[in-house]
């Protein structure tokens, strides 16, 4: 009686977060982050209950067999779904019609060779094995995929390995003793069922949790970037800068302002959709230029920000210089014309500055030289002085 108490509202708990899932992925693009898959996942195993409750003593009827493939199939749907959520494609349809195909197989032929006991020892012993490997593919994402999800990913690690060892128990007990094992009055069965309903408990608003934090790690960095080239804005180099700053070992900082030569020129003679086609390519040739601990911004219409967060005057003035060089040497390919179309750019160095309170007067003295620049030719890299307030706003 108790035993089918807790099925029974297992079974309510699964199938409503199957619902759930199918409802938050519906409001969710691509892959929808597991989500679709994890409702499939939580609707097949609150199948499995059902038919759990409804098919009878355990023996060899269409409701165990279907019962067996459902519960051996849902660890592969939430597989993927997990596979999903960490960005890697990965089919469903094709792999769970496959697997389930194969376990009912399987189960016939162990039934037609064992019988009914040796199947049962099959069901738990398989599904221990698989819990198992779960547990590893976990503790395998956490290092290599969801290094920000350690500890929810260790909690997880931990519980399907308890399932795995409560399967791998559970058909010992079936080798050693029989069908009769199974019974739901079994003490044995009742802990099963009460730990199947804590993990289900836990797992499915953990699940939520990970998409809540997925999403509104996204929506930040979104607000961070320049929609056009996917460089930093103004507000994510700030807080790019303020992350730099906040420890305490942290190297003074210099500031590069790019701004594209006659790029007026480039609008009005070929349209601004391949003026937009530029911009990307500069991004991207700042995105190839740049050491992994640089910043690189769009803070303007044609105008680009970097920030090297160490080395020295020399080493900033360099990379500078590689820059101008790139873009003045790759030209941008636009669709309909044969000619590639060239650019140049002109830079600006800042000195060097310590802190965040140090940004806006960088961004003067970079933009003070880069003036210079412009009127010296364009297409040229020039350093701040120091007595750089002196210099002529910039129209
Ligand atoms: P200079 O060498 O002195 O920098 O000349 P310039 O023509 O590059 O400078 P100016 O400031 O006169 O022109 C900048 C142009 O950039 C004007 C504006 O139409 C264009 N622009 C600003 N934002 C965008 C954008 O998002 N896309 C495109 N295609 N053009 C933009
Ligand atoms: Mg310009
Ligand atoms: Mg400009």
């Amino acid at each position: 009686m108790m035993a089918t108490l807790i099925v029974g509202m297992l079974c309510v708990h699964l199938l409503c977060f199957a619902v759930m899932f199918w409802l938050i992925s519906t409001r969710l693009q691509g892959d929808k982050l597991g989500m679709s898959a994890f409702a499939v996942g939580n609707a097949l195993l609150g199948l499995a209950y059902v038919l759990q409750l409804l098919g009878g003593p355990p023996g060899w009827n269409a409701a165990s067999v279907l019962n067996h493939t459902l519960t051996l199939s849902v660890p592969l749907v939430y597989g993927v779904g997990g596979l999903r959520f960490f960005g890697r494609a990965a089919p469903l349809l094709r792999p769970l019609l496959a697997w389930a195909l194969a376990c009912t197989a399987a189960q016939a032929l162990v039934q037609w060779l064992a019988g009914s006991v040796a199947r049962y020892a099959m069901l738990s012993f398989v599904s221990a094995l698989v819990f198992f490997a779960m547990s590893v593919a976990v503790v395998h994402a956490m290092r290599e995929l969801a290094k920000d999800l350690r500890v929810e990913m260790a909690l997880f690690a931990l519980l399907i390995g308890g399932l795995g060892v409560l399967n791998a128990i559970k058909g010992v007990l079936v080798v050693r003793d029989g069908l009769q094992a199974l019974d739901m009055g079994q003490r044995f069965q009742i802990g099963f069922y009460i730990y199947m309903s804590f993990l289900a408990t836990v797992l499915a608003p953990s699940t939520i949790w990970l998409v809540l934090r997925r999403l509104t790690d996204a929506l930040r960095d979104a607000a961070g970037r320049d929609p056009l080239t996917q460089l930093l804005n103004r507000r994510g180099l700030l807080a790019g800068l303020q992350g730099h700053f906040s420890s305490r070992a942290a190297a003074p900082a210099r500031l590069l302002m790019l701004d594209l030569d006659h790029f007026k020129h480039i609008n009005d003679a070929h349209g601004h959709q391949v003026g937009d086609r530029v911009l990307s390519h500069v991004a991207e040739v700042l995105r190839q230029t740049l050491r992994g601990g640089d910043l690189a911004s769009r803070t303007g219409g044609e105008e680009f920000v970097v920030v090297c967060l160490d080395g020295d005057d020399e080493g900033a003035m360099r990379l500078a210089e590689r820059l101008r060089s790139a873009i003045e040497q790759q030209a941008v390919r636009v669709p309909g014309t044969h000619e590639p179309l060239r650019c140049t750019a002109t830079l600006g160095v800042s000195l060097a500055f310590d802190g965040v309170g140090g940004f806006d007067a960088a961004l003067r003295e970079a933009d003070a030289a880069l003036y210079r620049g412009k009127a010296a030719g364009r297409n040229r890299v020039e350093r701040a002085r120091t007595g750089w307030q002196n210099a002529p706003p910039r129209s």
